[in-house]
């Protein structure tokens, strides 16, 4: 049995642990990564980047064939095309593999050991790995545990033959002819858009009144009404409830309390992911946790000395960034800086078509806090850049104090507004006043200009409405 010691012991490799890892290496401090796949974890291998290479796919083959069916406004019209997703899955794991050598590379350059295998821990310094080459024991003076999250897999509905998870969606050769998808959140939507775009007959089961639930209605609308437009059935207030016998439908009750069929060559499950927290020796340690996941303070410390978790493991927003800030935060701190982080500043991206994009609170949430609040609403109808993409179908929503004008929450919806993310953030981080947002020049024409407007709305002088 080997044995090493380190400074710093990094469980995972996802954007939260690997991220650790390389600021770690960056200010000196002795590190050692352990992960049991790929580099990159579940963000680089099977999440926002495989996702966002077919979303793209998606959405190239639906514009030519759009054109191709005479539709398109711009006078463009091309042969009817063809997809060959064998291919487009190779594109998108030729992407995956550059970036798991790129990370890989990372960490070597920060001088980072990196051990392959399942890591246990056996106490609370002691962590032991099943390698290729036999059990590997690393004793650390800090651990930072970032196991990560999976799937949700529901007992009526087990993962295999037809029913799949987002991994299986991200890795289908053929495009099913009729999809699926259970749950309506954005996983679900992201994934079940990109196939409508390609050919499939898409059907999505939501519980729950509406799809996005976790979105206000105002906000959602416009992707309520593209996925009409794709031919997307919507089915609401209805449970999916198990695998016909011959596992070519799902059984479904709707929200009259019937029983109905689905037909269905796949069906992708989408109901939410889990943390990981099984399989690694949780129970050696025994770390408080609140639910199912684990408890962290504002500098991601666990109730045992030493030890740190940090990304999906410690619970909602479960987003890569939140992740990586989380990660860099922690091995400043094992280093010995003095660093906090501000959780109001994350965005959140759904990359749905039009995609959806939020910072701090929502209108509901700024209500909630008992003071006056001041809404500023500018549609992209308006916006000149956004009328040149045919993307007029969206708005941006300011929301901020009313005595100060503290920006407390900013949303978008519309084609592209993912990229308004990085100024959403930086407002929210720099405490901006909406006279900060007012006064800022943006460029013209861009539909970023649709987010100064919006901040003018507020103080009641917009000028392009
Ligand atoms: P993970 O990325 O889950 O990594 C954990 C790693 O730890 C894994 O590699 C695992 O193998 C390893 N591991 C676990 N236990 C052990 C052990 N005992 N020993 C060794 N190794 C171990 N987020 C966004 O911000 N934007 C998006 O657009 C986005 N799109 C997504 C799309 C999909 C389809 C999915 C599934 C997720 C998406 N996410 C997105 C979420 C994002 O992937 C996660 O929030 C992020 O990966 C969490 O990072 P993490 O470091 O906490 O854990």
């Amino acid at each position: 049995m080997k044995e090493i010691s380190c400074k710093l012991l990094v469980i995972g490799a996802g954007p939260g642990g690997y991220v650790c890892a390389i600021r770690a290496g960056q200010l000196g401090v002795d590190t050692v990564i352990v992960e049991a796949g790929r580099p990159g974890g579940t963000c680089l291998n099977v999440g926002c980047i495989p996702s966002k290479a077919l979303i793209h796919a998606a959405e190239e083959f639906e514009k030519v064939a759009h054109m191709a069916g005479g539709k398109s406004p711009l006078g463009i019209s091309v042969g009817a095309p063809t997809l060959d997703l064998t291919k487009a899955v190779a594109w998108k794991d030729s992407i995956v593999s550059r970036l798991n050598s790129g990370v890989a590379g990372l960490l070597k350059k920060a001088k980072v050991k990196t051990v392959h295998g399942w890591a246990t821990f056996r106490d609370g310094k002691t962590v032991e790995v099943e390698t290729e080459t036999g059990t590997q024991v690393i004793r650390a003076e800090a651990v930072v545990i970032a196991t990560g999250s999976a799937p949700v897999e529901l007992p009526f509905l087990p993962f295999g033959g037809p029913v799949i998870s987002s991994t299986e969606a991200l890795a289908l050769s053929e495009v099913p002819k009729r999809l699926a998808v259970v749950g309506g959140g954005y996983i679900g939507l992201e994934l079940g858009i990109a196939f409508a775009k390609m050919g499939a007959e898409v059907t999505v089961v939501e519980a729950l009144p509406r799809v996005l639930a976790q979105y206000d209605a105002e906000l959602t609308r416009p992707v309520v009404k593209r996925l009409a437009e794709l031919g997307i059935e919507v089915m609401l207030g209805a449970k999916a409830k198990g695998l016909s016998t011959k596992g070519d439908a799902l059984l479904v009750e709707t929200a009259d309390g019937k029983n109905s069929k689905l037909a269905a060559d796949k069906i992708l499950v989408t109901v939410g992911r889990k943390p990981v927290t099984e399989g690694w020796g949780l129970e050696q340690i025994d770390l408080d946790m609140v639910g199912k996941f684990i408890r962290i303070d504002d500098q991601c410390r666990s109730s045992m000395r030493g030890i740190f978790a940090i990304g999906d493991v410690t619970g909602e927003p479960m987003l890569a960034h939140r992740a990586m800030a989380q990660g860099e935060m922690v091995a400043e701190v094992v280093a010995g800086q003095k660093r906090s982080w501000d959780k109001r500043a994350i965005p959140a991206v759904c990359f749905t078509d039009p995609e959806l994009l939020t910072a701090g609170l929502s209108p509901e949430e700024a209500k909630a806090l008992g003071g006056e609040i001041k809404i500023g609403l500018f549609p992209f109808a308006a916006n000149g850049r956004a009328m040149t993409k045919l993307g007029e179908d969206g708005f941006v929503r300011v929301v901020a104090r009313a005595d100060n004008h503290l920006v407390l929450g900013i949303q978008a919806v519309g084609q592209g507004v993912s990229e308004l993310s990085t100024a959403f953030g930086l407002a929210l981080e720099m405490g901006a006043r909406l006279e900060d947002i007012a006064g800022t020049i943006h460029a013209h024409p861009t539909q970023g200009e649709g987010f100064q407007e919006a901040a003018l709305k507020a103080l009641g002088h917009a000028l392009h409405i």
